[in-house]
């Protein structure tokens, strides 16, 4: 891990526009499960697509069973190391921008701009309607499914709500997507963390980043299909490696 640390701190000091992509393994320390390691959400909750969503009233009391169940340890969660190396990142001026897949808020949290701050997959600290696109504060429906309305709708115009994250079979936002490429494009360095990078179009910045020239940097305990393509990849934890490196 010392070899892997310094050549991260020597990368640091010797570039200013950093794009780093985060992905549910930082968030893991904070105690929110990722998706796909042993324990994750998907050893113990089904996927529900957004056509299952807005067909079926029996998946949509399940997506909210699933979401209620969760949603306790993401309002509770506070951000760990590897949230706090990265606001020192910026206070250091190298950080260009996070684009985080994560719904969790824990960059907002530690204390990174929001401005600096790209919600790839959206937010689970809001609720939006799938019709009229209103949004709500998640802890008041949070309180609304609690007391027994279990599939809630919008108090304008009826139409469903859902959290107001990118579901599977759901496009990300356009706006959203283009700045994460053209950032990509622009920034020296493109730093992954705690990413399978099997989740498209996600997996795809760093490529975009790479073949602009960018140094690619992946910090993952998994092995993930960019390794190989990568100048430096570290398979340690999050944040021992981040705080040592921000030490
Ligand atoms: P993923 O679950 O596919 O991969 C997470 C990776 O992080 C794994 O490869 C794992 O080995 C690694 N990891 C976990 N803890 C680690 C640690 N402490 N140190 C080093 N590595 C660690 O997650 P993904 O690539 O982000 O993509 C899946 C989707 O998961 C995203 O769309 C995201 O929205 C969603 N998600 C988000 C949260 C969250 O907001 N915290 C939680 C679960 C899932």
């Amino acid at each position: 891990m010392k070899n892997a640390v310094s050549d991260l701190q020597q990368l640091i000091k010797t570039t200013s526009r950093i794009v780093v992509m985060t992905g549910a393994g930082i968030s893991t320390e904070s105690g929110i499960p990722d998706f796909r390691s042993p324990g994750g959400i998907w050893s113990k909750y089904r996927v529900t697509r957004i056509q299952e969503f807005i067909a079926s009233h029996e998946a949509r009391r399940n997506y909210w069973r699933y979401k209620t169940a969760v949603y306790p340890d993401i309002e509770s969660a506070s951000p760990n190391a590897g949230h706090l190396a990265l606001v020192k990142l910026e206070k250091l001026n190298k950080l260009q921008l996070i684009i985080t897949q994560n719904i969790d808020g824990l960059h907002q949290k530690a204390g990174n701009n929001e401005k600096r701050i790209l919600e790839l997959h959206g937010t689970e600290l809001e609720v939006k309607c799938l019709k009229c696109h209103a949004r709500f504060d998640r802890l008041s429906i949070h309180q609304r499914v609690l007391a027994g309305d279990e599939v809630p709708t919008c108090d304008y115009c009826c139409g469903w709500l859902k959290p107001a994250t990118i579901s599977f079979g759901q496009t990300l936002h356009e706006a959203i997507l283009n700045r994460a490429i053209s950032e990509s494009k622009e920034c020296e360095a493109f730093l992954v963390i705690g990413s399978s990078l099997i989740v498209y179009p996600a997996a795809s910045l760093p490529e975009i980043a790479k073949q602009q020239g960018a140094w690619l940097g992946i910090l993952n305990r998994e092995s993930t299909p960019l390794d190989a393509w990568a100048d430096w990849v570290c398979h340690e934890s999050i944040g021992a490696v981040l705080s040592e490196a921000l030490r």
